[in-house]
C-alpha cells in the first residue's frame, strides 16, 4: 500500500522534496504479486547522486523486464527527511509507487564509496530491519549489496546477507530464481536461502565463513560448509552487446548528477594504472559494437529528450571507432547534441574527435595526470608524457577552451616532495601555454588524497598519515598561491584516513561503522555532516589501531581480508606489479601486447574484445624514455586532450 497520503503531509517541511516523489521519465510502476519476488534497490546517498548510477538503472530494468519479479528504487533520506519519517514512523520506501520497505523481499544496495557505508545501516534501520544479520527473522527482508566496494566486503560483512561480485546481469536473475523458490515455499528458513544464494557464482554470504584472527593479524577466513566456495569468483558479463541497457533511462524530474544520456560503450580497461581499482577488477576489456553504441544514443536521445549525450567508461578514447560514433552521435541532435566522454586519457585523444566535440557547446575540460612528475608516473604506470600533456592543453587553448582542471593525487608511494612540487611546475607550464591564446586562462589543480584499494598492486602500501597529506597539500599550496591563473583545491586529508580504513578493514571494522551510525554519523560524504573524532574515538573504543589498518605496509605473505574473494587477478601478478612500481618500470597495455597472465582472462575463458588490433593516439606507452621538456614556444600539437570526469583514484 503506498505512504503516499502520509508523505504529501511531510514534503513540505523538508528540503527539495522533488527527491522523494519519483514520476521520472522511464519510471516502471510494477504490478506486485504474491508470485513475484519484489526486489527494493536502494543508493545509499542522496537521490540527485544516486538517480544517474547506470548499475541500478540496468537492474530496474531487467528485474521488471521479468514475469516473476518487480523492482522499485529508494534513495537515502537527506537528514531533515530522515528526522520527519522517525518522527512520523514513516519507513524506507520507494520513490516509485511509495510502498514500504516491508512489502519487499529484497533490499539490495549499490556500494560505489566506503564513506556511504553508514547510511547503508540507516536504511536498513529506516526499513525496520535488524541492522546486525545474525539478528533477522526468517522472513526479513534480504540485504544484498554489489558495486566496486564489495570487492572488500569484509567491513560490511555483519550487515549485508548476501554479496554479489562482479557484472550484475546475469547473476541478479540466478538470484531472483532462488528468492522466488523460497518466498514460494513461504519463506520458511532464512538459513536455507542463504545456502542456495551462496551456491550461485559471484554471491559471497558473509555469515558462512568463519574468520580467525591471532592478535590483530587476520589468520583465515573459511567457509563453514563443504557446498560454500572457499574462494568466490567475480561474475564477467562476455558479450556486452546481449545487454544494452538501460533501453529506457529515467529522465529525473529535479536536477541530479550527471543529468544527460549515458551510454556505456566498453567495460573493462587495461591501461595498468597501478592506483585504480576500477582498471583492475573489471578485466578484461568488452567493447559494445559501434553500432549498438549508434542505436542506443539516437533512440536514447529521441525517448529522453536530452541533448547530451556521455559515452561512458573508464577510458573512453581507447574505443575503437570512437571518432566515427561521436560524429554520428552529434549528428542525431542536427548539431544540438553536445558529446561529453568523462574519463579521457591525454593522449588518446586525436584532433577529430576534439573538432566534433566542439560542434556543439562546449563541455568543461578536466586532465588526469594523477602525478607532477614523469618519475611519479612510471610509479603509478600513468605513462603520460609531458610533450602529450602540454599538447593537449595548448590545443584546448587554441581552440577556445580558457579554463582546464588538472587532477592529481597525492601520497602516492615513493612519493617526495620533489614529485609534490612538480604539480605546481606543470600548472604554472599550462598557464603559461594558454597565455598564448587567452588573456585569462585559468588552471584548477584538484588533489585527492591516495587511499590504496583492494586488486590493485598498491593494496601493499602503507598509505601516508593525516599530517604528512596535510603537509603536501600546504607546501603545493604555498609553492602556487603567488602564480595568477593557478588555483587549487582539496580533497579533506581527514575523510581520505577514513576511506582507508574502510577500504582494506577486515570484519572487525563493523564495529566501528556500526557505532558512528549509532552516534549519528551519516552522510559521511558530505563535508557538512563528517565528522573525524566520532571515527578515531571509535577506532579506539573497540581497541582497534588506525596504525595497523591504514598506515602500515603489507608484507607478501600477509592475509589479506579480500583473499576469499576473486577479481581473477593473480596474487603474484599484482606483487610482481608492486615491485615494478617501486623500481619505477612501466606495463605496456596488453590489448596490444602480449599477455602478462594477469588472470583477468585466462580464469574466465574470456579474451579482450576489441574492434581494432592496433592501439589509439597515443595508446603506444611505456617507452621508459624522459620525454620532452617543457617547450612554450613549441608548434601548435598534433595530439589534443580530454574532457570530463575523472574516471577513479
Ligand atoms: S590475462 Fe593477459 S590479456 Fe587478459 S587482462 Fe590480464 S594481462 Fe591482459
Amino acid at each position: 500500500m503506498s505512504l503516499w497520503p502520509e508523505l504529501e503531509l511531510v514534503l513540505p517541511e523538508v528540503s527539495k522534496p522533488a527527491r522523494y516523489i519519483g514520476g521520472e521519465g522511464g519510471m516502471v510502476e510494477p504490478e506486485h504479486h504474491p508470485s513475484k519476488v519484489a526486489w527494493l534497490l536502494a543508493y545509499p546517498d542522496t537521490y540527485e547522486i544516486g538517480l544517474p548510477n547506470q548499475g541500478l538503472q540496468i537492474l530496474y530494468e531487467i528485474l521488471n523486464e521479468r514475469d516473476d519479479a518487480v523492482a522499485e528504487r529508494a534513495y537515502a533520506p537527506w537528514v531533515d527527511m530522515e528526522a520527519e519519517m522517525r518522527a512520523g514512523g514513516l519507513p524506507l520506501f520507494s520513490v516509485d509507487t511509495h510502498r514500504r520497505a516491508g512489502d519487499f523481499d529484497v533490499l539490495a544496495f549499490n556500494l560505489s564509496a566506503e564513506l556511504v557505508y553508514t547510511n547503508l545501516l540507516n536504511c536498513i534501520d529506516l526499513a525496520g530491519v535488524p541492522v546486525r544479520a545474525e539478528n533477522r527473522a526468517d522472513a526479513d527482508l534480504l540485504i544484498g549489496a554489489g558495486g566496486h566496494c564489495t570487492y572488500n566486503p569484509e567491513p560490511m560483512a555483519d550487515f549485508v546477507d548476501f554479496f554479489v561480485l562482479g557484472d550484475g546481469e546475469e547473476a541478479v536473475t540466478e538470484i531472483n530464481a532462488v528468492v522466488r523458490d523460497w518466498k514460494r515455499a513461504g519463506k520458511k528458513s532464512r538459513q536455507a536461502v542463504l545456502r542456495d544464494l551462496a551456491s550461485v557464482e559471484g554471491v559471497y554470504v558473509p555469515s558462512l565463513y568463519d574468520v580467525v584472527y591471532d592478535g590483530p593479524a587476520l589468520v583465515s577466513i573459511t567457509p563453514r560448509f563443504a557446498d560454500v566456495p572457499a574462494v568466490v569468483e567475480k561474475r564477467t558479463v562476455a558479450d556486452l552487446a546481449a545487454w544494452p541497457y538501460p533501453k529506457n533511462q529515467l529522465v529525473p524530474l529535479t536536477e541530479v548528477v550527471h543529468d544527460r544520456l549515458n551510454v556505456e560503450v566498453f567495460r573493462g580497461c587495461t591501461r595498468g594504472c597501478r592506483f585504480c581499482q576500477a582498471g583492475m577488477i573489471t578485466r578484461p576489456v568488452r567493447e559494445r559494437p559501434a553500432e549498438q553504441v549508434r542505436t542506443m544514443v539516437a533512440d536514447g536521445l529521441a525517448r529522453s529528450g536530452y541533448d547530451e549525450v556521455a559515452l561512458t567508461s573508464l577510458s573512453t578514447a581507447d574505443f575503437s571507432g570512437i571518432e566515427e560514433v561521436v560524429s554520428a552521435t552529434m549528428d542525431c541532435g542536427a548539431g544540438e547534441v553536445s558529446v561529453s566522454l568523462p574519463s579521457l586519457r591525454v593522449d588518446a585523444f586525436t584532433v577529430g574527435l576534439a573538432a566534433q566535440i566542439q560542434r556543439a557547446r562546449r563541455t568543461g575540460l578536466t586532465f588526469a595526470p594523477e602525478a607532477g612528475s614523469w618519475r611519479m608516473r612510471q610509479v603509478i604506470n600513468k605513462l603520460i608524457d609531458e610533450r602529450d600533456l602540454y599538447g593537449a592543453v595548448e590545443s584546448a587553448f587554441s581552440q577556445g577552451w580558457r579554463r582546464m582542471k588538472l587532477y592529481f593525487l597525492t601520497g602516492l608511494p615513493t612519493e617526495t616532495d620533489v614529485d609534490t612540487l612538480a604539480i605546481g611546475e606543470l600548472a604554472r607550464n599550462c598557464v603559461e601555454l594558454g597565455r598564448g591564446h587567452t588573456k585569462n586562462p585559468s588552471v584548477t589543480v584538484s588533489l585527492g588524497g591516495f587511499v590504496p584499494k583492494p586488486f590493485t598492486p598498491f593494496q601493499w602500501f602503507g598509505q601516508n598519515t593525516v599530517a604528512e597529506l596535510q603537509r603536501k597539500i600546504f607546501l603545493l599550496r604555498d609553492d602556487i598561491k603567488r602564480n595568477r591563473g593557478v588555483q587549487m583545491k582539496w580533497h579533506d586529508p581527514k575523510a581520505t584516513l577514513v576511506e582507508g580504513i574502510a577500504s582494506r578493514g577486515d570484519r572487525r571494522i563493523g564495529r566501528v561503522i556500526e557505532e558512528v551510525w549509532r552516534q549519528g554519523g551519516t552522510f559521511q560524504e558530505w563535508s557538512e555532516h563528517f565528522d573525524y573524532d566520532r571515527w578515531t574515538q571509535a577506532m579506539a573504543r573497540n581497541g582497534l589501531s588506525v596504525d595497523w589498518y591504514v598506515h602500515r605496509h603489507r608484507t607478501e605473505d600477509e592475509i589479506l581480508p579480500w583473499d576469499h574473494i576473486s577479481a581473477g587477478l593473480h596474487k603474484d601478478f599484482l606483487w610482481q606489479d608492486w615491485r615494478d612500481a617501486l623500481n619505477e618500470v612501466g606495463l605496456e597495455d596488453c590489448r596490444w601486447t602480449p599477455c602478462y597472465d594477469c588472470g583477468a582472462c585466462t580464469g574466465y575463458s574470456i579474451e579482450h574484445i576489441v574492434a581494432s588490433a592496433t592501439p589509439p593516439a597515443g595508446g603506444s606507452q611505456g617507452t621508459g624514455q624522459n620525454p620532452t621538456a617543457f617547450q612554450p614556444q613549441a608548434s601548435v600539437p598534433v595530439q589534443l586532450s580530454g574532457v570530463g570526469e575523472r574516471a577513479s583514484s
